[in-house]
């Protein structure tokens, strides 16, 4: 069996066929080396610690570093929290505080429940809670007198 395959071994296309193989895996290798350092990078994980082991160890490097990768972005972690405190924000804006005794009040409340004082209004014809001072319902548009 021995030499059977010598001729398509020395080929020049079989050479040609396996230097572009190997062209193909180094440019993969280097490929992936920088998107593990890219996305390690992005994910607040030690960019030049994990390009360097899938570089050293290309399969099994890669492997566990899917593996082990923190699960979010760094750049979504932001945003996330950005979310959060607007929402806290839109809560806080629908409780205000008694302007009397500083108690907790919801925005709807016609009388602070704590002492008393009268808050709001309601619109004589729709009934909802209108600060003292509007002329004017805004949701009916209904004048107040
Ligand atoms: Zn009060
Ligand atoms: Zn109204």
């Amino acid at each position: 069996m021995e030499g059977i395959l010598d001729p398509i071994l020395q080929s020049g296309e079989f050479i040609l066929l396996r230097n572009l193989c190997t062209l193909f895996f180094i440019v993969l290798h280097i490929a992936l080396t920088f998107w593990s350092y890219r996305d390690a990078d992005r994910r607040g994980a030690m960019g030049w610690f994990w390009a360097l082991a899938v570089f050293l160890f290309p399969l099994a490097g890669w492997a566990v570093y899917l593996v082990v990768r923190p699960p979010e972005f760094i750049d979504d972690a932001h945003e996330r929290e950005l979310e959060i405190r607007a929402k806290e924000v839109a809560l806080q804006r629908d409780f205000e505080s008694c302007p009397s005794c500083r108690q907790p009040v919801e925005k709807d409340f016609l009388i602070c429940p704590a002492c008393m004082k009268k808050l709001r209004k309601p619109c004589i014809e729709c009934d909802k809670a209108l600060k003292l001072n509007w002329k004017v319902c805004p949701f009916c548009k209904t004048k107040q007198q």
